[in-house]
């Protein structure tokens, strides 16, 4: 039962087709989402700081914004569970912080 032969070509070459992925996505904060998120979380945490300082002392700060517990560059998330309340002044240290540890000191400006 001999079966007719398939043709074979070798300068067929392998079908990979082409992936396009779209770098729409991943804009970051700023749209209705985020906004929404945001009060969520500030009115969970009664608009008080949480901040690691502001815990720890006890200190009663109005928070208005709203920080990552882990940060994004270390591969933290935009879950509530990792989202608290901050007050925009113990943010601005935490972020300077966190940017000092990121990336090597600059010198001589500020
Ligand atoms: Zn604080």
């Amino acid at each position: 039962m001999p079966i007719a032969p398939k043709i074979f070509n070798p300068h067929r070459k392998n079908n990979t087709a082409k992936v396009s992925v779209k770098q729409t996505w991943g804009n970051g904060r700023g749209g209705r989402p985020w906004r929404r998120l945001r009060i969520a979380i500030l009115e969970r945490d009664n608009y008080l700081c949480q901040c690691d300082d502001c815990t720890r002392l006890g200190l009663i700060k109005v928070a208005n914004e709203v920080d990552h517990i882990i940060p994004l560059f270390k591969g933290g998330t935009d879950d509530e569970t990792n989202l608290r309340a901050i007050n925009s002044e113990c943010h601005k240290k935490k972020t300077a912080k966190e940017s000092r540890t990121k990336t090597k000191k600059k010198e001589g400006v500020g």
